[in-house]
């Protein structure tokens, strides 16, 4: 397996830091909670959901972590702005948060710690109380603490920057005159009277953590000094990753990440998402539209995680275009797989399965293109051969077990299993009696009623199961 280093700007082999083991630890940087998230955000998410799914593929057992970011310049303006208690303000959202989560169909981490937690937030002050002690962080007149970048030489590494650049631009804003060096960043923000109730004591005097520690302190916290695979996106390299490397190593001295991978941004309609231009969109948005989440998670998903994706209502339609093909694909192979004796399967020589073919793209750094390219390829093959009556019960049945196998990472099955129609359920209990009395006659019949009705009946060991026929 490939990855794109960002540290290193090479594709490297990757190789885990536990390798026997087959443990990866994952952090990626969450949501922070004042607005619902976007579409861009969750193209991100999404990335990150297909990294953890096809390490799980290939064997691998991750460990992710997800921060959620819920105190910060924008969450403590917002309650303020509704004049509700910070908690209650971010609470709101966080739930929007796991519901858009589950719209789309990505997996939950096995972390989500808040940066408000006391026990990060003591963890937080020990780190800048360290930093402190090794001069790579001090305290300035604002009475806010800040790192010292002059004192940490890799600073700048993963975004590929000059510091030199910085000094050289001099923007100041008035705020931060008491700082010795422009790109000192905030570890500590001292209180003032805008943060209204939001505070806690350190031994700098009251104030809050700033965001970069917040991603240092959990992340170490939850998944130890050096973590496999960091992950973002592209606007978070710099400042944001570029000072959790800072922090981290600063006070561990031990290397903090192997591999940083950054997920390229999202545009809508080729140009950059804003309120102001009205190209800005939330997943409920998309889902008002008359979409679903999986034709949602289909469209954030099929472009590779370093190119743009450029999301148009077009795009939408061509994602539920693709979903089609794959339900009617399905539909066919469980088809054939009925007519025909299973228990016997006598594969098609002709057609064997490159059974690794799908998975062999995603090693590829993450490769989604080359990987859907090859199913759809694998399912107009298929469907010829099922045109031309050439496909075996076997060879189909190997088709959906292979499905089975990559849907685990793709996660596009229809589920509308779970809705059936009372008069279906009715028409199969009938069809069961019919079938017990050997009434093979009645049961056709009762087969058809149910197609009807725009479901299909499959007889499993288990007794029968309904599955929604496909659209054609
Ligand atoms: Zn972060």
């Amino acid at each position: 397996m490939r990855f794109f280093n960002t540290y290193s700007r090479q594709i490297e082999k990757f190789e885990p830091r536990d390798p026997a083991r087959r443990i990866v630890g994952i952090y990626t940087c969450g949501p922070t909670v004042y607005s619902r998230a976007h579409i861009g955000n969750f193209r991100a998410y999404i990335f990150e959901d297909l990294l953890q799914r096809h390490l799980e593929l290939r064997g691998y057992k991750v460990h992710r972590v997800m921060n959620i970011t819920d105190v910060d310049d924008k969450t403590i303006r917002g309650a303020r702005e509704a004049s509700v208690p910070l908690t209650k303000f971010t609470a709101q959202f966080k739930e929007a948060f796991f519901e858009d989560v589950e719209t789309l169909r990505i997996k939950r981490a096995d972390e989500f710690p808040a940066a408000t937690d006391q026990s990060y937030i003591d963890r937080m002050i020990e780190m800048i109380r360290i930093l402190i002690s090794r001069e790579l962080a001090y305290q300035a007149e604002d009475k806010s603490v800040y790192f010292r970048i002059n004192k940490f030489p890799d600073y700048g590494k993963l975004a590929h920057f000059d510091l030199t650049q910085l000094q050289s631009t001099g923007r100041v804003k008035h705020d931060e005159y008491d700082k010795e060096h422009i790109g000192d960043f905030a570890l500590w923000k001292a209180w003032d009277e805008e943060d209204g109730e939001v505070k806690w004591d350190s031994p700098w005097g009251p104030g809050r953590p700033g965001w970069h520690i917040e991603c240092s302190a959990m992340s170490t916290a939850l998944l130890g000094d050096e973590i496999d695979i960091h992950c973002g996106g592209v606007d978070n390299i710099f400042p944001h990753h570029e000072a959790e490397i800072a922090q981290s190593e600063g006070v561990t001295g031990k290397k903090f990440v192997r591999y940083w991978l950054h997920c390229a941004h999202l545009l809508v309609d080729g140009q950059k998402m804003s309120k102001s231009l009205g190209n800005f969109y939330t997943v409920p948005d998309v889902m008002a539209k008359g979409y679903t989440g999986r034709e949602l998670r289909y469209a954030l998903l099929r472009v590779h995680y370093r190119v743009p994706l450029n999301f148009t209502w077009n795009g939408m339609n061509e994602a539920r275009e693709s979903l089609g093909r794959i339900d009617e694909w399905l539909a066919r192979l469980q088809e054939i797989t009925e007519k025909e004796n299973v228990e016997c399967p006598t594969p098609n020589a002709e057609r064997p399965i490159q059974k690794t073919a799908f998975e062999d793209a995603l090693d590829d750094d993450l490769n989604i293109s080359a990987a859907l390219g090859f199913l759809f390829e694998s399912i107009r093959e298929t469907n010829r051969a099922m045109d031309e009556n050439k496909l075996d019960a076997g060879s189909a049945k190997a088709w959906l077990d292979w499905w089975k196998r990559i849907n685990t990472v793709l996660d596009l099955q229809s589920e509308s299993e779970a809705v059936v129609p009372p008069e279906a359920t009715q028409l199969a209990q009938e069809r069961d009696t019919a079938r017990r009395e050997k009434n093979w006659k009645r049961s056709d019949e009762l087969r058809d009623r149910i197609f009807a009705l725009g479901w299909e009946v499959r007889d499993t060991k288990d007794g029968q199961k309904l599955t929604r026929r496909a659209a054609k």
